[in-house]
């Protein structure tokens, strides 16, 4: 008799922690998809989760390469039983359609969080560091962090304290549609590998993001300032973009003032870098269809923030004020900062040579 409930008893232990490891081996945007994403009509595959042993060729029928699991590729076509996707080099591929998740987006867009799609891409990424800190915190491996936070924040619903700017689990705002990161820390090596420019961008344009936000730390500051020296660049080519960006630095700031640092910053809070015939002078933001914006938290340079930004609180802030953002992008029309003049910007700095990046295996 006690042997029999002994078992029972351990039937149910086995069966909780069975789950538990069930649920944790599920990639984490897979997850998300599957739980907060309309099916049906209204939905459509905007990007693709690689699985296990998925292989990656240039077009269908040709021979592929072994590519890890969780990585994540906009969906560009359908073909031979499988995806177009662009790869994290910029390289247009195909998949078997049997070795991804699917990660589907609504067709449509609404104005509150639950018809929302939001693409949050960690900037940079090994080889790629990103501006380095004085004690040597890179910026590839902090936007992957402040990422993955703020993805947290958009999976679930969440109450908003407008004054404190505390963003907790709550009712007010739903969960989004779809949140996307373009690197997460569970793809391989924790998600630091090389992403191209064009491939952030295209995995905004194929999920049609409500906004795409590129998360980012600053160098080279012009001067000192009395408070965070938070600032963004924009598109001169897209409307919603400068309104997308000073909400971004308008809710960061609010999230950092509460921090005490010796504070430095630049001229100005919106930046719009244009080319001699007016595109955008980053690829991300001339290659993105959607709101785009490049916001740069704090100075990583600046030896004040980099101890400030290795901070849990630090980084948690600026995840809030992130979705603060987002929140005031879809359900009002705030405009805090006036849209910048384009400047023209001549540094010639070729791009990041693609010719040596890796897909992870
Ligand atoms: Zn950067």
């Amino acid at each position: 008799m006690r042997s029999a409930r002994l078992v029972a008893v351990l039937v149910i232990v086995l069966g909780v922690f069975a789950g538990v490891l069930a649920w944790r081996l599920i990639p984490f945007p897979s997850r998300g998809a599957t739980s907060t994403i309309a099916h049906g009509e209204n939905g459509r595959v905007g990007y693709v989760v690689t699985g296990a042993g998925a292989t990656l060729s240039p077009s269908p029928g040709d021979t592929g390469q072994e590519i890890a699991a969780n990585l994540i590729f906009p969906v560009t076509g359908e073909a031979a039983g499988g995806y177009e996707v662009l790869d994290n080099c910029n390289r247009a591929g195909w998949i078997a359609v049997d070795q991804v998740d699917p990660g589907f987006v609504p067709s449509s867009r609404s104005q509150d969080m639950e018809g929302s799609v939001f693409v949050i891409d960690a900037g940079h990424g090994a080889p790629d560091l990103g501006a380095v800190g004085p004690s040597g915190l890179t910026e590839a491996e902090v936007n992957i962090d402040v990422s993955s936070r703020v993805i947290e924040l958009l999976y679930s619903a969440r109450d908003v304290d407008w004054v404190s700017g505390a963003v907790t689990a709550g009712s007010t705002y739903q969960a989004a549609a779809a949140a996307i990161p373009t690197r997460s820390l569970d793809g391989p090596n924790a998600g630091d590998y090389e992403l191209g420019l064009t491939f952030r961008a295209e995995l905004g344009n194929a999920v049609e993001a409500t906004a795409l936000v590129s998360i980012h730390h600053n160098t080279e500051p012009t001067a000192d300032t009395e408070g965070p020296g938070t600032g963004a660049f924009v598109s001169a080519n897209n409307e919603q973009s400068p309104r997308l960006g000073g909400l971004l630095v308008d809710e960061l700031r609010r999230s950092f003032e509460g921090f005490d640092a010796d504070w430095v910053g630049g001229e100005s809070s919106l930046t719009a870098r244009v080319e001699e015939d007016g595109d955008d002078y980053y690829t991300l933001l001339a290659i993105s269809e959607v709101p785009a914006a490049i916001i740069e938290g704090a100075y990583i340079s600046n030896p004040s923030e980099e101890a400030l930004i290795m901070t849990d609180a630090f980084r948690q802030a600026y995840a809030e004020g992130v979705y603060r953002a987002l929140v005031r992008f879809v359900v009002t029309d705030d405009n805090p900062i006036p849209a910048p003049e384009p400047e023209l910007y001549e540094v010639e700095a070729p791009p990041r040579s693609m010719d040596d990046c890796i897909t992870p295996a």
